[in-house]
């Protein structure tokens, strides 16, 4: 569409939204602080998960580790225990490695500088001019999934957000309805997008700038936004088995970032002298992103105690007791499957 560049023909919109943000903004933890470690930590656990589902974890996570210190003084698997639940772990090994680097090179105090911000690992520029902006006044726009849906349905803009353009493309956009106070037009853009301009069946007869869409206007928000390119999932199968002798269980800890770093998993081969102990196999199938996964895991009871000295000296697993099991991270997958193990 045809768009006068001048921001001030628009500028009433991103008012419109912060006075409706001022009234309905929602109660939330983060919201009562300007700390931005906390804000930080909020913004990526609320990244792919619904405020609803990962609020115990967050107050969890703060109260165990409630400052950069604590944090970047923590061993790694306590920090991924305390992901459990969240899923995508290598954000809570960036988070530990990004606290880490604050003490070593900010002197323990948080960067104020979106570009500062940036600098640290796992951080992206949404969180940067999100913690940028609310906590230290900055002006980028915390551009996301929320940004691109509301502003192409306002702006009835074909923008194609799958374009590798389209953040810069969608950050000009905002800039066109962006009033001075940055931070709180971040999260009034953030609470519109998830309570009111939701992907499906948004609630336009509630939404503050509904006599600015034209989207709304013209009846085609289903029209918007618009995405061409479709990632397609990759089959994977994987294969387990659950070696387990007298209430203990093998495990070890994966190296590769390929999937699920750092997680602890079971055996994915065995010696021909444990074949005969397979007393069943389950498969269980699992989606992460752009991954199907299929998931044979093999219960193998070890009844011989020379069978199983043997497998664990020439093997480097860690054994492990169901009722320690807890103590640490594993797949989801794998950790529903020591679960009902437990239940037997
Ligand atoms: S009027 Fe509807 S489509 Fe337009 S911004 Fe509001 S909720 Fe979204």
């Amino acid at each position: 569409m045809e768009r006068d560049n001048k921001s001030s023909d628009f500028l009433h919109i991103g008012y419109k939204l912060l006075n409706w943000y001022g009234k309905n903004a929602r109660d939330l933890p983060f919201r009562q602080t300007k700390d931005p470690y906390k804000i930080w930590i909020c913004e990526i656990v609320f990244q792919q998960t619904r405020i609803s589902q990962g609020l115990n974890h967050y107050n969890n996570f703060i109260k165990r580790f409630p400052d950069v210190r604590t944090l970047a003084g923590a061993e790694e698997n306590e920090v991924l225990l305390y992901w459990k639940g969240l899923g995508y772990y290598s954000r809570a090994i960036n988070i530990h490695k990004a606290s880490q680097q604050i003490m070593n090179d900010y002197h323990g105090v948080f960067p104020a500088d979106y570009e500062e911000i940036l600098k640290l690992k796992g951080v992206g520029k949404y969180t940067a001019a999100a913690v940028s902006s609310i906590c230290f006044g900055g002006r980028m726009p915390a551009v996301d999934g929320n940004f691109y849906r509301v502003l192409s349905r306002i702006f009835a803009d074909d923008f194609d957000i799958s374009s590798s353009r389209a953040f810069s493309y969608f950050s000009q956009l905002a800039a066109l309805i962006m009033p001075e106070n940055v931070g709180d037009f971040n999260q009034a853009m953030m609470d519109l997008g998830s309570e009111i301009c939701k992907p499906k069946n948004p609630l336009c007869g509630e939404c503050p700038v509904n006599d600015d869409c034209l989207a709304f206007s013209l009846d085609r928000i289903s029209d918007y936004p618009v995405k061409t390119k479709k990632v397609k999932a990759q089959d994977l199968a994987l294969k387990y088995y659950f070696v387990h002798r007298n209430g203990k269980f093998l495990i070890r800890q994966r190296k590769d970032d390929f999937i699920w770093k750092k997680l602890f998993e079971f055996p994915d081969t065995i010696s021909e002298d444990l074949e005969p102990f397979i007393r069943n196999v389950k498969t269980v199938t699992h989606k992460l992103t752009h991954k199907n996964l299929t998931i044979e895991i093999s219960n193998v009871e070890v009844d011989s105690e020379v069978v199983w000295g043997r497998f664990i000296a020439q093997n480097h697993y860690l054994i492990t007791d169901f009722e320690d099991s807890h103590d640490k991270s594993f797949p989801k997958p794998l950790e529903n499957y020591i679960q009902n193990a437990l239940k037997d």
